[in-house]
């Protein structure tokens, strides 16, 4: 049992593993009203420089708490928004929340300022593929950007490989006036599709994210290992800078950075945040960053 559950090794984890709580199912009803009780709230993963280790920006990742039913996974409540007509009401929602917040952050970067050795930070949303083929969300995202003083060239549009390639005349077309406006564009969970190489890459893709399965059995697993460090140089020939995504332990963030991979995300980072933990989450991001520089120093 313990191999089969591979890392999930102490006894408390186990039995964490083993008692999940059955998944509730979210009826529609359930989820127009989560949008008139306002349920819905953000949170924000940290993402990294993997060979500096400063903060390079955040993911925006949406929850939905209901009243009885607890906290309801993205896996359940954004298929059942595509499926119903309310992704881009959803996403709206982020939009109005996410870039308020990161413009705050930003502005306020002042206080931060040698935490944050005055780097230019950025926001990623998630895109659903329904919104590529025809949506005003972006004219909307676009107004947003413009209240807030947030320029497009600050904020990633992640979009999943088989979004992009489920129309790629229309994609093309989407993503071209996306990026002509400024907005850079990442393929999230490369890796996982069943998408043409040939044909995504040809598609204005400014970042790669590679895909947490791989990342997280990077550990054990050499085939995994070949697999990010193959995806990693093609990347990088074709001019697309990486985001490793699922980091969960040290080796794999050295051998992240062993490999040249540009920035880093995932639990051993940082969990996604609430607004309030990201603020205590950087100061002591910096003094865990000066306490590794000093004992390589002492190291030398
Ligand atoms: P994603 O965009 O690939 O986001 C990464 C997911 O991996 C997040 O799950 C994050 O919490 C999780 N994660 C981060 N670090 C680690 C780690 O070290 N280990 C493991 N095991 N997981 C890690 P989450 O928040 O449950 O979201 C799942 C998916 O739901 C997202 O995958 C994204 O496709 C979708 N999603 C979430 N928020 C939004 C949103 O606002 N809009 C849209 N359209 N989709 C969203
Ligand atoms: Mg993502
Ligand atoms: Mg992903
Ligand atoms: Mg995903």
């Amino acid at each position: 049992l313990r191999q089969l559950l591979g890392k999930h090794t102490t006894a408390a984890q186990l039995n964490q593993r083993i008692h999940q709580p059955q998944k509730a199912v979210l009826s529609v009803a359930e989820l127009e009203r989560a949008f008139e009780l306002q349920n819905f709230y953000l949170v924000y993963q940290p993402k990294i420089d993997c060979r500096t280790s400063s903060l390079v920006g955040f993911e925006a990742l949406c929850r939905l708490n209901l009243p009885g039913l607890g906290e309801i996974s993205p896996e359940q409540f954004i298929p059942l928004c595509e499926q119903h007509g309310l992704i881009d009401r959803l996403t709206q929602f982020v939009i109005n929340t996410a870039v308020p917040w990161f413009a705050g952050f930003v502005s306020s970067a002042g206080q931060h300022s040698q935490n944050l050795n005055n780097k230019v930070l950025k926001l990623a949303i998630n895109i659903s593929a329904l919104s590529i083929a025809h949506s005003d969300i972006f004219s909307y995202l676009i107004a947003q950007c413009a209240r807030c003083n947030v320029e497009p060239g600050n904020i990633i549009l992640e979009l999943t490989e088989t979004a992009a390639m489920s129309d790629p005349i229309a994609s093309l077309d989407t993503l071209t006036r996306l990026r002509l406006y400024g907005f850079q564009l990442s393929i999230d969970d490369f890796g996982t599709g069943y998408s043409s190489i040939l044909q995504l890459v040809r598609l204005p893709f400014s970042e790669l994210k590679i895909d947490k399965n791989f990342v997280g059995t990077a550990a054990e697993s050499k085939e995994s290992r070949l697999v990010i460090s193959s995806v990693i140089d093609m990347a990088h020939a074709l001019g697309l800078s990486v985001t490793a995504e699922g980091i969960e332990d040290r080796q794999t963030l050295a051998f992240l950075q062993k490999k040249h991979c540009d920035s880093a995300q995932g639990f051993y980072i940082a969990r996604p945040l609430t607004p309030s933990q990201v603020e205590d989450w950087v100061v002591r991001h910096q003094d865990d960053k000066e306490l590794a520089r000093l004992k390589a120093l002492r190291a030398l």
